[in-house]
């Protein structure tokens, strides 16, 4: 008996071959240089910031080099699948407008190298796995899990390397014959890969960011198939999938760089070329005095959830991750403000080696300078989207006041220095809240009157004001002249100046009055332009708010 025997013992409907599977999913017809790359999650949580660096990273080579970006579910451990994992994955890449060239989702398939969902190529692994049980490089191990910690944990107390290497491969040279006959007897196995690396010696392998590497070979007989469900594992799926797709660079997590002498033998044991690899950096996190990872557990911002439910555009989010991931990013992104982030040109050696700290205070500045940036209309369109899923009563507020809102959110805007006010879209409400009549009746926030403290004089400049002064199409200048006057009028110097050379003259100053009426008619210390904001408050609604003091 041979080891086809086994092979077609373990795999008797398995028919097609290797070959087969080059025809028919041959090397890709690409011009020079074009990457073919993938962003390969697994279900087993929410996408997190980490996959959308990879993502974004992805895309960007794609793009860049004219390439194929594809997505593949690497949904093999179906015990630890998250329900609705895979509609966030692509509902998060569909709103960062990364779009893939080839992929499978809710039954739609494009592209000609899938399927692209792993549970589904279930028999193109099998054909890899028979591979090579037939040449002797596999071979069935009927281990119980218990041997296998037991040996672990024997290993870990004598100091030994972790692992089934060497004398620890029990099943490695069992007869063909007694493995067919325990496998006929329908004993419990997974597939082993038979190693022939050699732990002592080293090999030099050349990692896209981190620059060339020294391993140790391996010579771990891990796992390819798995017992229960017949799927291959990572590391064999990987093989599989990267090489019949026909990948050229894989990015994936840092936590992977240790199974590099796994895939190198893997794919020389097959005789294919070895995709280029780029392992992203970890993402940091400051955490009082201290830098650690950024964990899903303790920090929401590591949810790709959190951006969405904040209101962050999603160019802020892709510049913020771009900014981490490539230290000539931001120069980049202010040399080219309006260019789409992809034509930037990433280089995998700009990448920190050691970890990126993503710091939410940046990702709020370059936030503030994308939304200040926008036409009023886009940002009211943008805040009314948001405001649709997230705040429904505000939404229907803005519905209702559409080009009021959008005047609102005019103001300082659409100038050559806009007003940088607001990182994302759920801080509007809170900044504008003034301007509605619905939120100003509702709120319980009360006058704190600071420059001028005494209520009765603020009512009696709120009055004059809107008596002998206010006039709806004065211009600003005009506008403030009459501020000035009104200052005046009440005891107070006209100009800061002026006050500041004798203050025994004056009561105070323009400013404290301007400041007395802000807070008269918004309740907030600080508001955009005044002359703005009282114009577009109009005068109805400022003699009703003065009437209620
Ligand atoms: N499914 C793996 C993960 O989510 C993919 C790693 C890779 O991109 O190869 O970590």
């Amino acid at each position: 008996m041979t080891n086809k025997d086994l092979a077609n013992t373990i795999f008797p409907d398995i028919t097609k071959t290797l070959e087969d599977y080059e025809k028919e999913y041959p090397e890709r017809n690409l011009k020079e240089g074009a990457k073919v790359v993938r962003f390969a999650p697994s279900p087993t949580g929410f996408m997190h910031i980490g996959n959308m660096m990879s993502a974004v990273i992805n895309y960007v080579l794609a793009k860049k080099s004219g390439g194929v970006f594809f997505v593949r579910n690497e949904d093999t451990d179906s015990a630890r699948t998250v329900e609705g994992a895979v509609d966030f994955i692509h509902e998060t890449l569909k709103h960062y407008g990364i779009y893939p060239d080839e992929y499978e989702y809710k039954g739609e398939t494009v592209g000609n190298y899938g399927p692209y969902i792993q549970s589904e190529r279930k028999e193109i692994y099998q054909a890899f796995v028979k591979h090579l049980i037939e040449i002797g490089r596999a071979y069935p191990c009927f281990m119980s899990k218990e041997e296998v910690d037991e040996i672990r944990e024997n290993q870990a107390a004598m100091k030994k390397r972790i692992g089934i290497y060497g004398r620890y491969a029990r099943y490695r040279n069992l007869s063909v014959e007694e493995a067919i006959e325990r496998v006929k007897r329908g004993d419990e196995y997974v597939i082993r890969f038979k190693s022939e690396g050699d732990f002592d010696k080293k090999f030099v392998f050349e990692e896209l960011n981190k620059g060339k590497m020294e391993f140790p070979e391996n010579d771990l007989d891990f796992p390819i198939m798995k017992s229960e469900d017949n799927l291959p594992t990572y590391h064999f799926a990987h093989l599989v999938d990267d090489h019949l797709m026909r990948t050229t660079h894989v990015v994936r997590g840092e936590e992977w760089i240790s199974s590099v002498p796994v895939h190198y033998e893997l794919f020389k044991t097959f005789g294919f070329k070895m995709p280029k690899y780029i392992h992203n950096t970890l993402i940091l996190k400051k955490d009082g005095d201290t830098i650690r990872k950024i964990s899903k557990r303790k920090d929401p911002e590591a949810l790709m959830f959190f951006y969405v439910e904040k209101g962050y555009p999603a160019l802020a989010v892709i510049d913020a991750v771009l900014t981490i991931a490539n230290s000539n990013y931001e120069e980049w992104r202010t040399a080219h403000p309006e260019t789409p982030f992809y034509e930037f040109e990433f280089n995998p050696k700009k990448m920190s080696a050691s970890g990126a700290l993503f710091d939410l205070d940046k990702l709020d500045n370059i936030s503030k300078n994308i939304i200040s940036k926008m036409k009023a209309k886009d940002l009211y369109e943008e805040l009314l989207a948001w405001a649709r899923k997230y705040d429904a009563d505000f939404a229907a507020l803005l519905e209702k006041n559409g080009d009021y809102v959008t005047s609102i959110l005019n103001v300082e805007r659409e100038q050559k220095k806009p007003r940088k006010d607001f990182a994302h879209y759920s801080e509007i409400k809170d900044k504008i809240w003034y301007m509605f009549d619905e939120l100003w009746n509702t709120s319980e926030k009360g006058y704190v009157f600071q420059t001028i403290s005494d209520e009765n004089e603020v009512r009696s400049i709120g009055e004059k004001y809107l008596n002998d002064y206010y006039n709806e199409s004065d211009d600003k200048d005009t506008w403030f002249a009459k501020i000035k006057d009104l200052a005046e009028n009440f005891g107070y110097a006209r100009e800061v100046k002026e006050f500041k050379e004798d203050p025994s003259k004056f009561k105070g100053h323009v400013g404290d009055v301007s400041t007395a009426l802000r807070i008269l008619f918004t309740k907030e210390s600080m508001t955009p332009d005044l002359y703005e904001i009282m114009k577009l408050l109009g005068k109805d609604r400022l003699t009703k708010r003065l009437e209620e003091l």
